[in-house]
């Protein structure tokens, strides 16, 4: 479900795998996991371990060689001995793992030469000396004497960390000639200074041929099992001071190095594919990841992509062919803990059920404020869904989404528990008319697994105010749920009842006696013309001093008395008075404009017109004197009772006044259908005009609209004369606010009025 940026919230983003890609190609470079790649390599080493060709014989420098025979190092006359035995069996050809660099005994280094020069066949070990000291100087080869009739062969290998050989060279330079290794030799390849191959720890060596120096010293019958062979001697003895790290067995001893080098180049042609390939592989996992929708199919990429990467080279090693895969399985264990981190997050914004956003996001919406809010509640759902499997309440939710996005399927629906949907509406459109459709089509039953279920909704509207998306939310579910209890479609959101509900009930029962006991009174707050900056007419503003809590505001008693149907009695107060005051000021031919607040409670009052009337004709006020205010949602609400109520007013001669302008539901339509021929401006928008160019496009295309339709604008508000001379300029005819008076009493008003009548005429 693609979220406000066009993000699926399951998915990654390209930039994540960019940077993914790139630490894995440092991670490579690097060979940061070298450590991890070793020990990978000696697991699938255990899945293919193989037997030795038996071509090549181990005879060893043992333990028990050394207790029969004699300490270590041995007089060379027993490496002699060695060597005739040896050759006698029929040898291929014999290879001493042991440096003869030095001189011993003349007697036994004499021996040794000659049995060297009689078998024809041996050879023997030279060593490349690395490290600071490292020189041509310092390069181990055997005496002149010995190396005279024997083939040479290196037995220098790379090392790490660990003392694990990792790496064969296929030859050494020594003491400036080029030597093949041991393993070349006996494994039969050649190669270049400076090649290498990865060897095949794979091998059981315990499968290697292996006899004891002392046996073959002593004679032991070995007649046949050395005809043909290559043997290489070597010292297996803790003795020998010779021991490597072989990766998979343990510490051995070096000659085994040479013996699985040697058997690595006999069982194929080593390549080393390197990091690479892995790594690219690694990529098109994590990328295909990234392109595929649901965790299901996301954790199956990553997961068989790492299978491969994991058991793959065990078929490829198998055929000598070596890959590094750490740098590939990094890049999928970011992704995967992307991914999870990402779903563990996003797991806060989305409905398990349809995995649409949920509430959380709603309120989470950057733009939010600046839209109204549609809240929908399945008044039933709750109770349906508890007869449903999981798999039918999906089937109910999916009808509902593709039901409430008639219309309108661009928009972002999010979904709450307990059967509560809501989305945004841009406030400059109507959306009543299709409110009432979707209400229309929850009437036909729903389809779960072929049975009928019968759906109840109602809906809430929050057009929006400065409060945070959350208490906007609140309200609109609030409205939903009285929209609900009154029987209606839905329902705008009442500021009011969110307040102190018990204050507001004592101070309901207490208004009605207020009245009558004079607490409540009206006061007038002059509107003029700008064009002749001429008094023509005032509000009249309701007015309460409680006798302990003093004043109390007009929007909230009065907010209070319409939530709860008792402003018909405020009303008629308020009327009459405004009606007499004006009357007064007329008395004298004058043409005083009085505008008295109608609560949209009031347009559903069938006797009010008669009273109005009455009224009028009692007081003798004529009534293209009285102004009728109503907000703009006022006469929207309900049918078109409304509507029917402000026609018979006009016709009866009253002038209407849009009020609040701008702050509800504003369209051309909406303005051609009341038959207003006053537009109240917000003073929300009044007061922005100075410095805020959007307030005052609103402000300057409302005056042409209005005036197009022939309707007159005022605009309340007005608190600094440059706003007055503001509104001069943009044509506005008629002005409000504390520039021009504050609310007064009557007595106040018509002082005011007098004073200015004086100076005109003066
Ligand atoms: P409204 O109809 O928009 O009335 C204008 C409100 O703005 C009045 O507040 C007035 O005192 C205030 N006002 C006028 N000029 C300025 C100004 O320059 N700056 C500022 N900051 N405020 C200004 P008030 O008297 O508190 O009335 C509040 C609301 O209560 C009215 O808003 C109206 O909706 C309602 N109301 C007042 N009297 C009655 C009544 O008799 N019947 C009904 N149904 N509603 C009433
Ligand atoms: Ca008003
Ligand atoms: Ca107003």
């Amino acid at each position: 479900m693609p979220t406000r940026n066009g993000q699926s919230p399951e998915r990654l983003s390209w930039r994540v795998l960019l940077w993914t890609a790139i630490a894995g190609l440092v991670f490579g470079l690097v060979g940061l996991g070298e450590p991890a790649e070793d020990a990978l390599r000696v697991a699938r080493n255990t899945l293919h371990t193989h037997q030795a060709s038996g071509d090549i014989v181990l005879v060893e420098f043992d333990d028990q060689s050394l207790r029969k025979v004699g300490r270590w190092p041995w007089p060379r006359s027993h490496q002699a001995a060695l060597v005739d035995k040896l050759s006698n069996a029929g040898a291929r050809r014999i290879f001493f793992d042991l440096t003869f660099s030095g001189l011993s005994r003349p007697a036994d280094d004499a021996a040794f030469a000659q049995s060297i020069r009689r078998s024809g066949r041996v050879t023997l070990a030279a060593k490349a000396r690395f490290g600071p000291d490292a020189g041509a100087q310092q390069d181990d080869v055997p005496l002149a004497m010995f190396a005279r009739n024997a083939q040479l062969g290196s037995i220098s290998v790379i090392y790490n960390y660990q003392n694990a050989v990792w790496r064969v060279p296929y030859a050494s330079r020594v003491r400036g000639h080029t030597v093949p290794s041991f393993s070349a030799q006996l494994g039969g390849r050649s190669g270049t200074v400076g090649e290498n191959f990865i060897p095949d720890y794979s091998l059981d060596v315990a499968s290697i041929p292996t006899f004891s120096a002392a046996d073959v010293l002593s004679g032991t019958d070995f007649a046949g099992k050395l005809r043909g062979k290559d043997v290489i001697l070597g010292v297996t003895s803790d003795a020998g001071n010779d021991k490597f790290y072989l990766p998979g067995t343990g510490k051995m001893g070096g000659v085994y190095l040479h013996i699985i080098g040697a058997e690595s180049l006999k069982s194929g042609t080593p390549v080393d594919l390197g990091w690479i390939p892995a790594f690219l592989f690694g990529l098109a996992a994590a990328l295909l990841s990234l392109i595929l929708r649901g965790t299901r199919n996301q954790t199956i990429a990553l997961a068989s992509g790492a299978a491969v990467l994991l058991l793959g080279p065990v078929l490829t090693e198998m055929r000598m062919v070596m890959l590094d895969i750490t740098p590939g399985l990094f890049v999928i264990m970011v992704i995967s803990t992307a991914l999870t981190w990402r779903r563990y997050r996003v797991r806060g914004l989305v409905n398990p059920v349809s995995n649409l956003p949920n509430l959380n996001a709603l309120r989470a919406d950057r733009e939010g404020g600046r839209k109204a809010i549609v809240a929908a509640r399945l008044l039933n759902y709750e109770g349906i869904v508890a007869t449903l499997t999981p798999a039918g309440e999906r089937q109910l939710v999916e009808q509902i989404v593709s039901r409430l996005n008639v219309g309108d399927s661009s928009r972002t629906l999010y979904q709450g528990d307990a059967g509560i949907f809501a989305w945004f509406e841009s406030r400059g459109q109507p959306f009543g008319n299709h409110i009432d459709a979707l209400h229309t089509l929850f009437r036909n039953p729903a389809r779960v697994g072929g049975r009928p279920i019968d759906l109840a909704i109602a809906f809430g509207v929050e057009v929006g105010s400065g409060r945070s998306l959350s208490n906007r939310l609140a309200s609109a579910l609030v409205a939903a749920d009285e929209a609900a209890h009154d029987g209606l479609k839905w329902k705008y959101h009442d500021p009011e009842t969110l307040a102190d509900a018990s204050w507001k009930l004592s101070m309901l029962s207490q208004l009605d006696d207020a009245i009558d006991r004079g607490e409540v009174w009206v006061a007038y707050q002059p509107k003029i013309e700008l064009a002749t900056r001429q008094i023509i007419g005032a509000e009249a503003l309701a007015r309460w001093t409680h006798p302990d809590k003093g004043p109390i505001a007009a929007s909230e008693f009065v907010a209070a008395a319409e939530a709860h149907d008792r402003i018909a009695k405020l009303t008629d107060f308020v009327l009459e008075k405004a009606i007499v005051a004006a009357a007064a000021i007329n008395r004298n031919g004058g043409s005083f404009d009085m505008a008295v607040n109608l609560s949209a409670r009031m347009l559903v009052d069938k006797g009010f017109t008669l009273r109005l009337s009455a009224l009028l004709a009692r007081h003798g006020l004529a009534p293209q004197h009285l102004t009728l205010e109503l907000t703009e949602t006022a006469a929207l609400g309900g049918n078109g009772e409304g509507l029917d109520m402000i026609t018979r007013l006009r016709d009866f001669g009253v002038r209407i006044a849009i009020d609040d302008y701008g702050t509800g539901l504003s369209t051309l339509e909406y303005l051609k259908k009341i038959p207003a021929n006053e537009i109240k401006i917000d003073q929300s928008f009044v007061k922005g005009i100075a410095d805020n160019r959007s307030d005052r496009v609103m402000v300057q295309s409302t005056i042409g609209l209005a005036h197009s339709l022939g309707r007159q604008v005022v605009a309340e508000g007005v608190e600094q004369q440059e706003i007055l001379d503001l509104l001069i300029e943009m044509g506005c005819d008629i002005a409000q606010g504390f520039a021009i008076g504050r609310p007064m009493s009557l007595d106040s008003l018509g002082k005011r009025i007098a004073m200015e009548r004086k100076r005109n005429a003066a």
